[in-house]
C-alpha cells in the first residue's frame, strides 16, 4: 500500500492528512490506482450535502492506524432530510414497473462488478480485513445480491401467489462494521426490488464502501432519493431508528443496541428486523473427514478476524477425537499468515478498531484468569495498527465467558461431548441462535441434529457459506426476521388480499 503523496490534502485538523492516490497493488512496479476524497458529504436526494451539523470525522486504515478520509456527522436536521427525500422519491419508484427496477438493480451489479478492484482495496483500507477475502466473497456476494434480487423485482406476484405484495414506504437502515459493502447490499437491495426507497446509515468506523456505493447509484441513474446514506455515529443511528416518517427499521449490530432499537419502535406499528450477535456452536464427531473439518473450523473461526455473527466460536468436538483435533488445529494455525491485508497471501489482517482489541483481550484474560488453557499461534505482529494472533482455549468450562459471550474476534473455545444428545444439549445452551455446523460422515445424523439445534443456519461439512438466494437470520437473542431468499423479501412488502398467510 503506497501512498501517492502529490494528491493528498490537509483537512479539518491540522495534523492529519486525509484523502490520497492509492495502488491496487504494493508491488512498486504497479501503477494503476484509485482515489479517495479527503471529505465525504451526505449522500441525501442524490446530491452530496454538507452536515447542518457542521462536523466530520476520521475514519483510519486500522492496519497503520493512518487517517484516510473524513466523513459527516449527521445530525437529527439531516436525518430529517433524508427521511423526507426519501419520502419524495417514493411514490414515483413504487409505481415503476418491476421490470424498471429490477433493470436499475442489474445496472448496480454490474458497475459494482466492473469496479470490483476498487471496492475491494478500499474496503480492506478502511476495514483492516484481508484483500483475498474482499477481492473473493464481500464484493462478488454484494454484487450478487443485486443480481438476484434484480430478478425478483417482476416476479413477486409469483413470490407470493394468490397476494399482491406492496412496497411499505421509506425502510431504516443501520449497519456495523464487519462486512461494511455487502451489509448495505444485503439491505439495499430486496428493499428497492420490493419498491421501497432508504435511508441507510454505516458504521462509524468503516463507512467509505457505502460513500462509494453512492457514485455506483449515480453511475446507474438510480433517481434521487431512492436511496439516501448519511454517516454519523450511535446518535445518527438513533435519530434514525425513530424518526416518524419510516415504515420499516432493519438493523444488524449488536443484541445490545438491537434491544434499544426494539423499545425504540415499540407500539408505532411498523416492522423491525433484527440480525444480532450469535455464539454459534460447531460440532465435529469422530466419524468425520477430520482434516476437512480443521479447514472447515479455521475458516469458521479465522475468517474476517473472527469479526463475524455467525463465526463458529464454540467449537464442540467428540471426546475421542479430541486431543487429535487440537494438535492438527494447532499444527494448521501456526500456518495462518497475519499481517498487511493488502497483501495477496495474508489470511488475517488487523482488527478492526481499539475498541474491539480491548474487548477481545478483556475476554482472553478472562478466560485465562478463568483457568481456561491459551494457546495462541507464535507470529510476527506489526508493530502499528490492531493486531491479535490466531488463538484457542481448551479446558473450558461452559460457565467460562469465552464460552458464553461473543469475542467477535479470532479466538476459538474448545469443549467436548460424548453423545450427540449431549452434544445438541451443549450446543443449545445459549442466549443466542443464528448458526451453527456439523461435521459428520453420517447423513442421517446430520438431519437429526440439524432438527434440533436452535440456530437460523445450520452448515453441514462445511461453514461460513453464504447465498443472495439463501435466507439468514436467528433465535433469540440472534434476533428475528430473515435476510436473503423469498423470507427475505417478505420483510419489504406489505401483503394485500389473497386468502394465504404470508
Ligand atoms: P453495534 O454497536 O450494535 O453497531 C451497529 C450499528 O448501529 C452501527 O452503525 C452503530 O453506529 C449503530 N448504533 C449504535 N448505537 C445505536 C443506537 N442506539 N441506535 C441506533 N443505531 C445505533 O454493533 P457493531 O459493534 O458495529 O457490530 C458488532 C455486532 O454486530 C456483533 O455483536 C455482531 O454479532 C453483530 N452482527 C450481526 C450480524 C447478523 O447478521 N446477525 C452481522 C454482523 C454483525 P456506530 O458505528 O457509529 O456506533
Ligand atoms: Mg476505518
Amino acid at each position: 500500500m503506497a501512498k501517492n503523496g502529490e494528491k493528498q490534502q490537509a483537512t479539518g485538523t491540522p495534523e492529519l492528512v486525509f484523502g490520497g492516490v492509492w495502488k491496487y497493488d504494493p508491488a512498486p512496479e504497479s501503477t494503476e490506482h484509485f482515489t479517495i476524497a479527503p471529505r465525504y458529504e451526505l449522500f441525501v436526494g442524490g446530491e452530496w450535502k454538507a452536515p447542518k451539523t457542521g462536523k466530520y470525522f476520521a475514519t483510519i486504515d486500522p492496519a497503520t492506524e493512518k487517517p484516510l478520509s473524513e466523513v459527516a456527522l449527521a445530525g437529527d436536521k439531516d436525518v430529517d432530510a433524508a427521511v423526507k427525500a426519501a419520502q419524495k422519491a417514493f411514490p414515483a419508484w413504487s409505481k415503476l414497473s418491476g421490470e424498471d427496477r429490477g433493470r436499475y438493480l442489474f445496472r448496480i451489479a454490474r458497475i459494482l462488478l466492473e469496479r470490483a478492484r476498487e471496492f475491494a482495496c478500499l474496503e480492506t483500507l478502511d476495514n483492516g480485513k484481508p484483500i483475498k477475502e474482499t477481492r473473493d466473497v464481500d464484493v462478488p456476494l454484494a454484487a450478487q445480491h443485486f443480481f438476484y434480487h434484480a430478478g425478483w423485482a417482476d416476479k413477486l406476484d409469483l413470490l407470493f401467489p394468490g397476494q399482491t405484495p406492496e412496497p411499505l414506504g421509506v425502510i431504516g437502515q443501520v449497519i456495523p462494521w464487519n462486512f461494511p459493502l455487502l451489509m448495505a447490499a444485503w439491505k439495499i437491495a430486496p428493499a428497492l426490488a420490493a419498491g421501497n426507497c432508504v435511508v441507510l446509515k454505516p458504521a462509524e468506523t468503516s463507512p467509505l464502501t457505502a460513500l462509494r456505493l453512492c457514485e455506483v447509484f449515480q453511475q446507474a441513474g438510480l433517481p434521487a432519493g431512492v436511496v439516501n446514506i448519511i454517516t454519523g455515529d450511535g446518535k445518527t443511528g438513533a435519530a434514525l431508528v425513530r424518526h416518524p416518517g419510516l415504515a420499516k427499521v432493519a438493523f444488524t449490530g449488536s443484541t445490545e443496541v438491537g434491544k434499544e432499537i426494539q423499545r425504540a419502535v415499540a407500539g408505532r406499528g411498523i416492522e423491525l428486523t433484527l440480525e444480532l450477535g450469535g455464539k454459534a456452536a460447531h460440532l465435529v464427531f469422530e466419524d468425520a473427514a477430520i482434516d476437512q473439518a480443521v479447514e472447515g473450523v479455521v475458516r469458521g473461526i479465522f475468517f474476517n478476524q473472527g469479526h463475524v455473527c455467525c463465526a463458529g466460536s464454540r467449537l464442540l468436538v467428540q471426546e475421542s477425537v479430541h486431543d487429535l483435533f487440537v494438535q492438527k488445529l494447532q499444527r494448521r494455525m501456526a500456518r495462518i499468515r497475519v499481517g498487511n491485508p493488502m497483501d495477496k497471501n495474508t489470511d488475517m489482517g488487523a482488527i478492526h478498531s481499539a475498541a474491539q482489541l480491548a474487548r477481545i483481550r478483556e475476554l482472553v484474560a478472562a478466560g485465562v484468569e478463568g483457568g481456561a488453557n491459551l494457546h495462541q499461534s507464535a507470529c510476527e505482529l506489526p508493530k502499528k495498527g490492531f493486531w491479535f494472533p490466531p488463538s484457542l482455549f481448551t479446558e473450558v468450562a461452559m460457565s467460562h465467558r469465552i464460552a458464553r459471550e461473543e469475542v467477535f474476534g479470532p479466538v476459538l473455545a474448545v469443549l467436548t461431548f460424548r453423545t450427540p444428545e449431549e452434544a445438541v444439549e451443549k450446543a443449545n445452551n445459549t442466549s443466542y441462535g443464528l448458526s451453527a455446523g456439523i461435521w459428520t460422515d453420517k447423513g442421517a445424523r446430520i438431519l437429526w441434529l440439524a432438527e434440533r439445534m436452535k440456530a437460523g443456519v445450520v452448515w453441514n461439512n462445511t461453514y461460513n457459506r453464504f447465498d443472495a438466494a439463501s435466507p439468514f437470520g436467528g433465535y433469540k437473542e440472534s434476533g428475528f426476521g430473515r435476510e436473503g431468499g423469498r423470507q427475505g423479501l417478505r420483510a419489504y412488502v406489505r401483503l394485500a388480499g389473497g386468502l394465504l398467510p404470508g
